[in-house]
This record gives structure tokens, C-alpha cells and sequence, in this order.
């Protein structure tokens, strides 16, 4: 998918990634960014140096979505790329993280996901046409070291971007599922010390990470990732879980997180 023209919305719009997105797409010629996020204040800020339309919305709750369809959709005309970008660290920890804790990392990280499709897909798949694009994480494909419900949400968001791209692709439906390492955020500052420490090894910053998803949407490639060597551990992983598993619980020692 090329840009130009095109009437996008990202949800996380007011800060790191979905903020260096909202500004490439705009550079790129789309006819309208909405610039979607609990941050109100933050939303608009992005909104007006890009001449984009601010909506204030809390992803986890799905009346939100709803409304914030269809006054994207008011303002600009049917959408055409829907970017489900917002996400939370979550609390590092295990099965001790409390249950309220796992329901928000969960709510804010897969369950707006499938809330968004269910509001968007109607109108795209009426036109034959649509675009969604998932950020989900490296975590999704292999893990994260010392924070499960981050890694297991993470999972869920690759898993349901899968889905959505091998059941809707034959109606006109295209799905990117965006999985970086560290990218130098806010989320990242708040990642746990030691785990933040060792990403920082490999930070990009959002900027870079937004011109690689302009070439995966440009290709229409389902999984874009900006740090290249997710793919080379990705491998590994499926070739020998047993001998990923044992790194990882290297790293971990490495790091000393996660017990
Ligand atoms: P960030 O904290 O800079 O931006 C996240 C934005 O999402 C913030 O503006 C925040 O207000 C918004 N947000 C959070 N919860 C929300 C909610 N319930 N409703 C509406 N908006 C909400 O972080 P970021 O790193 O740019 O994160 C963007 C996405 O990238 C997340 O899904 C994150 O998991 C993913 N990601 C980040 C990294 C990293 O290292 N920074 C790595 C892999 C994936």
C-alpha cells in the first residue's frame, strides 16, 4: 500500500512509535491522520504540527473504538489504514503479577486489537478493501525475559494478526504485523531497569522504525521487522526450542531478571 491519499488512524498516536508513524504518513502524502490516544493533550500536540484530527480514546474499551471509527470515518471518509498501535509494558513478574494487572495488559494489548477489527472490518470488507496494522513485538515471537504478561499478550496480538491476514486476505483485506526490539520510547524507559538496560544495546529510534513500516506496507509484507535480526532468532527458535530455551535462560542470568 502506498500513502498518498489515504485516510489512516493510529491508536498510541501522541507518543514513540505511533507518533514517528503519524508524522511519516503525513510526510507521505496521506489525505488524512488521526491521531488516536488516551493522552488527550499529547494527541493533540501531534495532531496540529501535522494537520491531523486529535481523538481522545482508551483502546481497552470498545464503545471508544466504536465512536472513534466513526468520527474518523465522519471527518475524513472510510478508512484505509487502521493502525492498532498503543500497547503498555504491563508489570514485570510472573504468575504473582495480580490478576487485575494480567486484565489490563490484556485488555490494552490483544483485546484492543480484536476490538478494533470488529469496528473496522465491516465498511473495509464492504469496499473490498482495507488495511491493519498490528505493533505487536519481538516479545510476540520469542519472549520477554522477566515479564510475562507483556510476553504472553504479545503472543496473543501476533497470533490474531495471523488470523485476521490468512482469513480475510481473499476479501481484500491486508494485515502487517509490526515486531521491533527496543525502540527508544517512553514504553522502553518504564521497561524494567536491567532488561531496558540490555535492549539499549540494540535501541532504534521511532523514526527508523517508521521507515521500515513504510517499506512493509509499501511490499505488503505481514511481518516487518525492524531490527533485522528477529528473523535469524525467530529461526533459531524453531529449529531447536529446547537450545533457545537454554539461551534464553542464559540471558536471564545474564541479566539477572526473571526469578
Ligand atoms: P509509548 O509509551 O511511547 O507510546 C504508547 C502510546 O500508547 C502512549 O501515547 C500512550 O498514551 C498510548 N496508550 C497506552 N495505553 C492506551 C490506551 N489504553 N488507550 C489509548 N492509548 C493508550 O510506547 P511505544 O514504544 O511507542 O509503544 C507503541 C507500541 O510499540 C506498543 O504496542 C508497544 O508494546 C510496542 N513496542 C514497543 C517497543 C519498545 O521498545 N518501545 C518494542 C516492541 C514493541
Amino acid at each position: 500500500m502506498h500513502l498518498r491519499d489515504k485516510v489512516i488512524v493510529v491508536t498510541g498516536g501522541a507518543s514513540g512509535i505511533g507518533q514517528a508513524l503519524c508524522r511519516r504518513f503525513w510526510a507521505e502524502g496521506a489525505r488524512g491522520v488521526v491521531v488516536a490516544d488516551r493522552d488527550a493533550e499529547g494527541a493533540r500536540k501531534v495532531a496540529a504540527e501535522i494537520g491531523g484530527l486529535a481523538l481522545p480514546v482508551d483502546v481497552s474499551n470498545e464503545p471508544e473504538i466504536v465512536r472513534l471509527v466513526e468520527q474518523a470515518t465522519a471527518a475524513f471518509g472510510p478508512i484505509d489504514l487502521f493502525c492498532s498501535n498503543a500497547g503498555i509494558a504491563g508489570e514485570p513478574g510472573g504468575p504473582e503479577v495480580a490478576n487485575a494487572s494480567w486484565q489490563k495488559t490484556w485488555e490494552v494489548n490483544v483485546m484492543a486489537h480484536v476490538y478494533a477489527a470488529r469496528a473496522v472490518l465491516p465498511a473495509m470488507l464492504a469496499r473490498g478493501q482495507g488495511y491493519l496494522l498490528q505493533t505487536a513485538s519481538a516479545a510476540g515471537l520469542l519472549t520477554q525475559v522477566g515479564a510475562a504478561p507483556y510476553s504472553v499478550t504479545k503472543h496473543a496480538a501476533v497470533a490474531f494478526a495471523e488470523w485476521l491476514a490468512i482469513t480475510y486476505a481473499d476479501r481484500g483485506i491486508k494485515v502487517s504485523c509490526l515486531c521491533p526490539m527496543g525502540v527508544h520510547t517512553k514504553l522502553l524507559d518504564e521497561t524494567i531497569g536491567p532488561v531496558r538496560d540490555m535492549l539499549r544495546a540494540e535501541v532504534l529510534e521511532p523514526e527508523a522504525v517508521a521507515e521500515t513500516v513504510i517499506a512493509g506496507l509499501a511490499a505488503e509484507q505481514f511481518l516487518i521487522l525492524p531490527h533485522p535480526q528477529v528473523a535469524e532468532y525467530v529461526r533459531r527458535k524453531a529449529s531447536d526450542h529446547d537450545r533457545w530455551l537454554r539461551g534464553m535462560r542464559r540471558l536471564q542470568d545474564q541479566w539477572g531478571v526473571g526469578r
